[in-house]
C-alpha cells in the first residue's frame, strides 16, 4: 500500500486524540456526517461556516422527504446528493485526487427493511454516485458495479453524466500537489523515514442514516476515498457491511475513516451484529468497535448509528467529526469538535 495512505491514522496520532461517543439522542429521523474533517488547528472560521451550512442544507433536503412521508431511502439519497454537490465535502464535486490525479468515486446504499443494497465503485463520470448506487439496488440484479460498467449502467438509467473535470476543485488539487511534492522530497532524503504529511484533508466522506414514519431504516455513504490513493483502490464506503449497513431489527450505520481498517473489521456489520446477538445498545456497540477494536488496531474513523427506535449516536476516535441530526420535532443540531 502507498505509504502516504499507510501512515494515516496510526497509533501515534490516535494515542493523542480525543475519543468520543456522543450522548444518545432520542427521536432522531435523520442523521448525517461529512467525514472526520480537518484537524482542529487547521479549522478556519470560513471553513467552519461552510461545513455547518453544508450539513444543514443536506439535513433540510432530507427533512423534506421525511415530512412528505417518503421512505427513509429517499431522505438518505436527498441528503447525500446535497453533500455530493457541495465542494466542501469529499464526495461528488470536491472529491480528493488519486495518485494518478484522477477523481474516483465510491458510494453505497442499503434498505433496512428488505436488506437490499446497491453500490458503485471507482466511477469517474457519474455526477451523483449515491443515486447510481440506489439504481443498482433497485434496477439491476446486482449489488455492486464498478468503473466503466457502472457508468454504462448509470447512463442507461438516465442518470446525469459529467466530464471527469467536473469533480476537480482547487483545494483538492493543491492538496495532492503538496503530497506529491513531499513524496518527492522524501525520496531524495538519505536518512530514510518519510516526513509527516502536512495536508490535513484526508477524510471528508459523507453519509446518512434515516428512519421513516413506518419505522424503516436506511443508510448510505459516498466518497472520493483517500487522497493519493492508488488508481483502482476501493475503500469501505461502497462495501456493504464495512462502510454502510441497515437492518430494521437493529440499526442503520454509515462510517468514515481509514477504509482499509473498516473493511478488515467489517465495522458497520459488526456494530449491528453486536446489537443483535450480544445484545447491547447502539452506543455500547459503536464505542466497542470504533473506540476499542479500531483504536487498538490503529484505524482512525467514526460511525453514525440510528437504531430501530430512533436513538442516534456517533462514535469517533478522531479529534472531531462533521455531523448533524434532525429530530422528529424538526430540530437540527450540528457538531464538529464539540460534544
Ligand atoms: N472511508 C473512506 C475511504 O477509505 C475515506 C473517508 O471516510 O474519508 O475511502
Amino acid at each position: 500500500m502507498n505509504r502516504w495512505i499507510a501512515k494515516l491514522g496510526v497509533g501515534m496520532s490516535l494515542a493523542s486524540t480525543v475519543m468520543a461517543t456522543d450522548e444518545v439522542v432520542p427521536h432522531v429521523v435523520l442523521g448525517i456526517h461529512g467525514g472526520l474533517g480537518v484537524d482542529k488547528k487547521d479549522m478556519t472560521p470560513e471553513l467552519d461556516k461552510r461545513v455547518r451550512a453544508g450539513l444543514e442544507a443536506a439535513l433540510r433536503a432530507g427533512q423534506q422527504r421525511i415530512k412528505d412521508g417518503s421512505p427513509a431511502l429517499d431522505a438518505v439519497e436527498a441528503a447525500i446528493r446535497v453533500m455530493e454537490d457541495d465542494p466542501t465535502f469529499n464526495a461528488g464535486k470536491g472529491a480528493v485526487f488519486t495518485h494518478e490525479l484522477k477523481n474516483e468515486l465510491d458510494a453505497s446504499v442499503m434498505d433496512g427493511k428488505t436488506k437490499k443494497a446497491g453500490a458503485v465503485a471507482g466511477v469517474t463520470t457519474i455526477k451523483n454516485p449515491i443515486t447510481a448506487a440506489r439504481a443498482v439496488m433497485e434496477k439491476s440484479k446486482h449489488v455492486m458495479l464498478i468503473g466503466p460498467g457502472a457508468e454504462v449502467f448509470a447512463k442507461a438509467q438516465g442518470l446525469e453524466i459529467v466530464d471527469p473535470s467536473y469533480f476537480r476543485t482547487e483545494h483538492r488539487w493543491k492538496a495532492i500537489q503538496e503530497i506529491l511534492k513531499q513524496e518527492a522530497e522524501d525520496k531524495k532524503r538519505s536518512d530514510a523515514g518519510p516526513l509527516l504529511p502536512k495536508v490535513p484533508e484526508y477524510f471528508g466522506t459523507v453519509g446518512a442514516v434515516a428512519r421513516d414514519k413506518d419505522g424503516n431504516l436506511a443508510a448510505g455513504t459516498s466518497t472520493g476515498g483517500m487522497t493519493n490513493k492508488s488508481f483502482g483502490r476501493v475503500g469501505d464506503s461502497p462495501i456493504i457491511g464495512a462502510g454502510t449497513y441497515a437492518d430494521n431489527s437493529a440499526a442503520a450505520i454509515s462510517c468514515t475513516g481509514h477504509g482499509e481498517y473498516f473493511i478488515r473489521y467489517s465495522v458497520s456489520h459488526e456494530i449491528v451484529a453486536q446489537m443483535k446477538y450480544k445484545p447491547t445498545t447502539s452506543k455500547a456497540a459503536a464505542e466497542d468497535v470504533i473506540n476499542r477494536q479500531l483504536k487498538e488496531a490503529g484505524g482512525e474513523g467514526a460511525a453514525i448509528v440510528l437504531d430501530k427506535d430512533g436513538n442516534f449516536t456517533t462514535a469517533y476516535n478522531s479529534e472531531g467529526l462533521y455531523r448533524a441530526w434532525l429530530t422528529s420535532d424538526g430540530k437540527i443540531q450540528v457538531r464538529i469538535f464539540e460534544k
